[in-house]
């Protein structure tokens, strides 16, 4: 190689990298090398392939150095061929990354098939890539008139130059990769409920998104450039949050940054809401930029001060109600015991008297029952009065369940004695003979279920009592065709001193603790009461208890 054309191929070097360094568009660098090439090789086309859109082969990008006009069949060829693989030398050199070189196209069996005996008008070719990180980018193409044997310094120097120009390919990528990022992240900014400011070191604002606008009331336009501190802050915190960032850029030290603290924000007519503020710096080409995102926490302090207001008020009355549950429990507790004392006395007297006179005995008897009435409602009232403090003593021993029923129903009868009710008793099977419960409270709770059936139930209609086995359980269920219970008042019947609508409109005699007596004395046993009821046609009341 003569000097001269040595000092040519180095000055083209030089160029070439000067020409990549200072672009990052490949089509132009690609442009100037094209050219250059010409210059330099005296060869008098040149001609740029690149990636078809679908990736699948290499197509001319139309790219043409020198009188291309004057070869129509080699334009035709570059114009409608895809170079895959196999197809001419740009398929071939974007197939393998090296660079080709061909003597004679027109004897070089890579060409012959796509010139198909025509004349090109050119004979020597010589291509080589320009290799990026992600591969062949492109493929610089150049023809002379002549047979030209291969030039080994020449295509070195080209491969060499097909990497310079690779450069521009990858700095380009990761150029616009970079800023995809930047444009996601301003998409995520801009979309975000959460206000986003960002300012320079200084704290001149610099991102101030529509969240932010709409929270303090200021359009971007009116923010940008001026001290976030006079612009979110109300006057008192201002002065702080400057020293501050001034403290943190003299010492690295902040009490803020990356804390979720709570502090006020100012609207530009002075008005202040509660925000929630989270500050971080990042450093970015040696300046330190600050970057905040800021909730409006009107609503959560809104709905704290409302929850709070509503758990004072109802401690207050929870406090008010246990007052009043006192002083009636003590006033229960002492009438009840007043009454007692002078009930058993009377009846005790009225037990004595025997009169043969059949219209004394019946005011006799009257009296008698009224006096027992009087008396349970007193033993209930002083049951209901312990039971609440949670004081029930069971006495459990084996008690025949036969025997408790007919308990209760003796009672029963003997307090109903003017109503004409048939209490009828289910039949007994062996398998429930016995329960392990406290006499007295057994016969209680069955006497209030009947008592309840007698009460809300027409005259002459059936009562029945029946007991069974069921699961390891004995069940002792009483059902009436009385009035019957609402589905809604159903649940609430055994609640303490509850009574329907019905009992209550009918001064149906009773002060409703029936029902929580006997819930009270089934739970004591492990058992349990439920009902069913039909408005109307009656109800079944059923105690289970353990066997
Ligand atoms: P009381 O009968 O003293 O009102 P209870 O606790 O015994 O209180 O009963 C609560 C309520 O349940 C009653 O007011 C009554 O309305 C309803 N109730 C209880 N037993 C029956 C029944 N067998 N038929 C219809 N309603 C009943």
């Amino acid at each position: 190689m003569s000097r001269q054309r040595e000092m040519a191929l180095v000055s083209l070097i030089d160029d070439i990298t000067a020409v990549a360094n200072a672009t990052d568009d490949l089509e132009e660098a690609a442009r100037a090398t094209l050219s250059e090439v010409c210059e330099v090789t005296g060869w008098p086309l040149g001609h740029l392939g690149v990636p078809a859109g679908d990736g699948e082969a290499f197509v001319s990008a139309g790219i043409w150095i020198g009188p291309i006009e004057d070869f129509p069949v080699l334009r035709e060829i570059a114009a409608t061929t895809r170079f895959t693989a196999g197809t001419g030398v740009i398929g071939r050199v974007a197939a393998t990354g090296e660079p080709v070189w061909s003597r004679d196209m027109t004897a070089d069996p890579l060409a012959v098939r796509l010139l198909r005996g025509r004349d090109p008008g050119v004979r020597a070719v010589f291509a080589f890539p320009v290799i990026a990180v992600d591969g062949v980018v492109a493929v610089l193409q150049f023809f002379s008139e002549q047979v030209i044997p291969r030039d080994e310094p020449l295509l070195r120097v080209m491969a060499a130059i097909g990497y310079q120009l690779g450069r521009v390919a990858d700095r380009r990528k990761v150029r616009d990769t970079a800023q995809a990022g930047r444009d996601r992240l301003q998409q995520i900014v801009d979309a975000s409920v959460e206000g986003f400011i960002s300012t320079d070191a200084a704290g001149h604002i610099t991102e101030w998104n529509s969240a932010a606008a709409h929270m303090f009331g200021r359009a971007r336009e009116q923010v940008l450039g001026r001290l976030v501190h006079e612009t979110i802050m109300p006057e008192r915190y201002r002065r702080a949050d400057q020293a501050g960032r001034t403290r943190f850029l003299t010492t690295g030290q902040s009490n803020v940054l990356g804390r979720r603290l709570e502090l006020a924000g100012a609207r530009p007519d002075g008005s202040e809401f509660p925000i929630e503020i989270v500050v971080w710096a990042t450093r970015e080409a040696n300046t330190w930029a600050f970057h905040a995102f800021v909730h409006d926490i009107t609503e959560r302090r809104r709905a704290e001060q409302a929850l709070r207001q509503a758990y004072e008020t109802e401690q207050q009355t929870v406090t008010r109600l246990k007052e009043l549950d006192t002083a009636k429990d003590a006033f229960i507790a002492t009438v009840s015991h007043e009454l007692r004392t002078p009930l058993t006395t009377l009846s005790g007297y009225l037990e004595l008297l025997d009169d043969t006179d059949p219209v004394q005995r019946r005011m006799l008897e009257a009296m008698t029952r009224n006096a027992a009435r009087l008396q349970n409602l007193v033993e209930d009232l002083l049951a209901a009065n312990t039971l609440t403090g949670g004081e029930l003593v069971v006495d459990a021993a084996a008690v025949p369940v036969s025997q408790a029923v007919e308990g209760a129903v003796r009672a029963t009868r003997a307090q109903a004695r003017s109503s004409s009710h048939l209490i009828e008793v289910g039949i007994i099977d062996a398998g429930v003979q016995t329960v392990t419960a406290d006499h007295d409270l057994l016969v209680r709770a069955i006497s209030a279920l009947l008592s309840n059936a007698v009460k809300y139930s027409p005259i002459n209609t059936p009562i029945t009592v029946h007991a069974s086995p069921e699961g390891g359980q004995v069940a002792v269920a009483v059902t009436d065709h009385g009035v019957g219970i609402e589905a809604e008042d159903l649940p609430r019947v055994f609640e303490r001193f509850y009574r329907t609508r019905y009992a209550q409109d009918n001064a149906i005699q009773g002060v409703g603790l029936g029902l929580w007596l006997v819930k009270t004395i089934a739970e004591a046993h492990g058992g349990t009461i439920t009902a069913t009821s039909t408005p109307g046609e009656g109800s079944t009341f059923t105690l289970t208890l353990p066997a």
